[in-house]
């Protein structure tokens, strides 16, 4: 993994500027795992990311074109560049308050023209750098700054948000789930059209502290727990799947 971190990082970047037990560390690294697996030239990528903690899992510490651009519009930017140079491997990388929230109307319709781009939402249910607010994945009764005695509107599902859209591959994991994460990057990396993947990644110190976690180990412990594969879910009931993360491949077409 260092031979990884070395090749694919800009040395002059580092530390990465993430809190001690932020899942977004360990989803970088999972990206370029991917990439590296997938002997896809990283000159031939861009990284685009909007505002907020996840907009710096790319941006500047990857050795590749990077734009770091305003808040909500990463897939905006993105799509402009595809469509000015449709030879590049383009990967969207930012979190759930400027995916689904303020650049909502762009993940919807890039879905639904299945721009062929790579779309990693850096799931933490919460905004992180802004102050810890509610977002629309935050899950019903979580405290954030702004739901205080918690959450009382459900949580957006992005998945199926994107499948009725009309994305052509559309996948969940999570940083705890690290092999199965790798996996979807690289089938994401594959594939022609508009890739999404919701990967969860715990923020311990906007949510974590907030929901009582007592380490960011425990919250990622929790996750676990929360998750449940598509197979076994294909088995239960809506009551009985409440409260629960389904993770796998959701929409794989055209490969
Ligand atoms: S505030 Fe949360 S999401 Fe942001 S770097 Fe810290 S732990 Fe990670």
């Amino acid at each position: 993994m260092e031979a990884t971190w070395k090749k694919y990082l800009r040395r002059e970047t580092l530390p990465l500027p993430f809190c001690p037990g932020c899942g977004h560390g360990i989803l970088l690294g999972a990206i370029l795992r991917a990439i590296d697996a997938s002997g896809i030239d990283i000159k031939d990528m861009l990284f685009v990311s909007g505002i907020g903690c996840a907009g710096w899992i790319p941006s500047p510490h990857i050795k590749a074109d990077t734009m770091h651009v305003t808040h909500g519009r990463p897939i905006a930017f993105a799509t402009g560049a595809k469509l000015f140079n449709p030879r590049l491997k383009v990967m969207v990388v930012s979190g759930d308050g400027d995916l689904a929230s303020i650049g909502g109307n762009h993940l919807i319709h890039a879905a639904r023209r299945d721009v062929d781009m790579v779309v990693i939402c850096a799931n933490n249910e919460i905004y992180g750098m802004t102050g810890g607010q509610v977002s629309p994945t935050t899950g019903l009764g979580a405290k954030t700054t702004t739901t205080l005695a918690g959450n009382v509107e459900p949580p957006l599902d992005l998945c199926r948000l994107v499948e009725a859209a009309g994305a052509s591959y559309v996948a969940r994991s999570t940083v705890f789930h690290l092999e199965h994460l790798i996996g979807i990057l690289k089938k994401a990396l594959s594939h022609k059209g508009f890739s999404f993947i919701d990967a969860l990644s715990p923020c311990p110190v906007q949510y974590g502290r907030r929901n009582l976690y007592a380490s960011a180990s425990e919250q990622l412990k929790d996750l676990e727990k929360r998750c449940i594969s598509l197979e076994k879910a294909r088995d239960m009931t809506q009551e009985a799947l409440k409260g629960k993360i389904i993770i796998g491949e959701f929409v794989c077409r055209g490969d």
